[in-house]
């Protein structure tokens, strides 16, 4: 059981944490903390993007669905990024449905103050113009990845993602969802997960996994993970 937590803090979101004091003060008086409630939808495909939402705590997974019912994880989201940024991109709706995966709290900013925040082409414009472009790479790398990797190896990717998102190597995630985010049925990620745990990678139980061997897991992922790290890491450097 996690140990209740003093609430979290503009510090807490890498993107609002790198902004200048000046510009971030400015940004905090819209800034509004809200809970993110597991299995959460914070947006719906066509809905209007009314407000951007930047972690503090909590991993937000985002999904393009099909007509039939299906749909492809393409982004996961976390406290080094935000929300709703195809705004910053001057889309006023958004095709993809954003679910919350593991509960925490997000700082929630209107459209219209993100977008005046956005116009004076400060140290927010930069940040989120170079978050979407790395954005959009995760969402070329999993339709990649989901196309032509191995599930074992897709699975490994994914849970390093979730784990670096959530900032522990232990973290809820349930094997529906896992299943459903890699576009597989549930039967072939429990093997998938049982392979991993009969290498000593992982230890999962109650929908929940432990990373035990990080080094391990890089080693039997995809390039995918490596490369996709590459570019969040360069983020604010
Ligand atoms: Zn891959």
């Amino acid at each position: 059981v996690d140990e209740p937590r003093p609430p979290a803090g503009l510090s807490d979101n890498h993107l609002l944490a790198a902004l200048p004091a000046r510009e971030r003060g400015r940004v905090a008086r819209h800034l509004e903390p809200v809970p993110l409630r597991v299995h959460e939808v914070l947006f719906r495909p066509g809905d209007t993007v009314s407000a951007v939402y930047f972690p503090t705590r909590g991993v937000l997974s985002v999904l393009m669905p099909t007509p039939e019912g299906r749909a492809l994880e393409v982004g996961v989201i976390g406290r080094e990024g935000l929300a709703g940024w195809p705004l910053a991109l001057g889309s006023a709706t958004t095709p993809l449905l954003t679910v919350v995966q593991c509960a925490g709290e997000a700082l929630r900013l209107g459209a219209g103050a993100f977008r005046t925040e956005l116009g004076r082409q400060g140290a927010l414009h930069r940040l989120v113009q170079r978050y979407a472009d790395v954005s959009v790479n995760m969402v070329l790398h999993l339709a990649v990845c989901g196309y032509y990797h191995p599930l074992e190896q897709r699975c490994c990717f994914r849970l390093l993602l979730a784990g670096d998102r959530s900032h522990s190597d232990q973290f809820p995630i349930t094997q529906e969802l896992l299943a459903r985010t890699l576009g597989v049925r549930r039967t072939s990620v429990s093997a998938a997960a049982r392979g991993l745990q009969a290498g000593g990678l992982i230890r999962y139980r109650r929908g929940r996994v432990h990373l035990l061997d990080r080094a391990g897991l890089e080693a039997a992922s995809c390039p995918c993970y490596r490369t996709l790290r590459g570019k969040f890491d360069g983020l604010f450097t």
